[in-house]
C-alpha cells in the first residue's frame, strides 16, 4: 500500500536505530570525514522486515537561511510497496471525519503543508549526556516509538495517536522555520503546540525574539541572529539585538562542551563562521542580568536547549540583509 501520512521517522540502516531526519542530519554531520550517506527503511516491522526503503532529503545539508527554504525530511520511495499494519499507511487520514468543523479542516490542510508538523514538544531532559553508553539515543527518539508496537492492538492504538511528538529542539526549531518560510501570517497563527507543564500555546508565541524577551519569561524559545567567540572548544554567542539597551550573550563552556554527545556536530556548524554573515541561534533557557547590570546572559541547563542555523553565505547576493564587513 502507498503512504497517507507525513513520514517523521525511519529506521537507519548504518546506524540500527530509528530517528527524525533531524537527529539523521546531526548524526550525518557528527562523522568524521568523508562522511557517508545514510540508508533508512520504514520504521513499521512489517515493512522493514521486507526491505522497505524511504529516501531521506536534504539530510546532508546544514540547517542554514536561505530565500527559499527546503526542510529536511523523509519521502516514501515509490517503488516500494508499504504493509497494510504500516504507522504510514492510513487511508482514513486522507478524508475529513464527518463532524470536522470548518477550523478542523483548515488546520488540517496548514498542517499537511509542513513537513514535520509537531503537536507536542517536551522540553524535559530526562538522562544527562554520556551518564550510559547509550544516553544520547534519547535525542534521537521520540518517546512514544521507545514502546514495541508488536502486536496489531498496539500498531492500531499507534495509528489512533496521531500526534507527532518528540523533545528534540532542532527538529521543534526546523518545523517552526519551514512554518515561517511557507504559511501566511493566518495560517501560522491556527498551529499551536502542547507544552507538557505549560499547556497549549501558539507555536509562533512560544519563539520570542531576543529583542521582544522579557527577563522574567524564561519558558519560551528564545532566538536571535549574532556572531561567535571560540573559547576552545567552547564558544560565547553575542546577540545583534540587545535587550533594554543591553548586550546579550550565550555562553558554552569547553567543558560543557566535552560534555556533549553532538559537540562535533556543533562545532561543525560554527566552523563556518567565516563564510556566513551570522549565526541564529535558539535556545531554551533563562535569562540572567550580570551582577553589573550591563548585560545579560542566556543560561541553558543542557545544551540539547540549544539549536543553531547558518546565516545567509557572505558572497549570497541578499540585498534585504546588510552586509556585516566590507
Ligand atoms: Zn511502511
Amino acid at each position: 500500500m502507498k503512504t497517507t501520512r507525513t513520514i517523521t521517522r525511519a529506521f537507519c540502516v548504518e546506524l540500527q536505530q530509528e530517528l527524525s531526519i533531524v537527529a539523521a542530519r546531526r548524526e550525518y554531520f557528527s562523522q568524521e570525514l568523508p562522511r557517508a550517506r545514510f540508508s533508512f527503511l520504514c520504521s513499521s516491522e512489517p515493512c522493514r522486515a521486507s526491505g522497505v526503503k524511504i529516501t531521506g532529503v536534504r539530510y546532508d545539508v546544514k540547517p542554514q537561511e536561505h530565500l527559499t527554504f527546503v526542510a529536511a525530511h523523509y519521502r516514501a520511495n515509490p517503488n516500494y510497496e508499504h504493509h497494510p499494519d504500516c504507522e504510514w499507511v492510513d487511508p482514513e487520514v486522507t478524508l475529513p471525519a464527518a463532524d470536522e468543523t470548518q477550523a478542523e479542516s483548515e488546520l488540517r490542510r496548514v498542517k499537511r503543508k509542513l513537513d514535520d508538523y509537531i503537536d507536542v514538544f517536551d522540553p524535559t531532559v530526562k538522562e544527562r549526556p554520556k551518564q550510559t553508553a547509550t544516553a544520547g539515543k534519547a535525542d534521537t527518539k521520540p518517546p512514544e516509538s521507545a514502546k514495541d508496537p508488536s502486536s496489531s492492538t498496539d500498531i492500531l492504538k499507534a495509528k489512533q495517536d496521531k500526534q507527532n511528538r518528540t523533545s528534540n529542539l532542532e527538529r521543534l526549531v526546523d518545523s517552526f522555520r519551514q512554518a515561517q518560510a511557507s504559511l501566511s501570517k493566518e495560517e501560522l497563527a491556527l498551529l499551536t503546540l502542547r507544552v507538557p507543564g505549560l499547556g497549549e500555546v501558539s507555536l509562533r508565541a512560544y519563539f520570542r525574539h531576543i529583542k521582544f524577551a522579557q527577563l522574567n519569561d524564561d519558558r519560551r524559545v528564545l532566538y536571535g541572529g549574532g556572531l561567535v567567540e571560540r573559547y576552545g572548544i567552547g564558544f560565547k554567542f553575542k546577540f545583534f539585538d540587545r535587550l533594554q539597551g543591553k548586550l546579550v550573550t550565550l555562553y558554552v563552556s569547553p567543558a560543557q562542551m566535552q560534555a556533549y554527545r553532538s559537540s562535533r556536530y556543533l562545532s561543525e556548524l560554527l566552523s563556518h563562521a567565516d563564510e556566513v554573515r551570522f549565526f541564529t541561534v535558539f535556545a531554551l533557557g533563562t535569562l540572567v542580568a550580570s551582577p553589573s547590570g550591563k548585560s545579560v546572559s542566556v543560561e541553558i541547563e543542557d545544551l540539547r536547549h540549544l539549536a543553531i542555523v547558518l546565516g545567509p553565505a557572505r558572497d549570497g547576493a541578499d540585498p534585504a540583509k546588510p552586509v556585516l564587513e566590507s
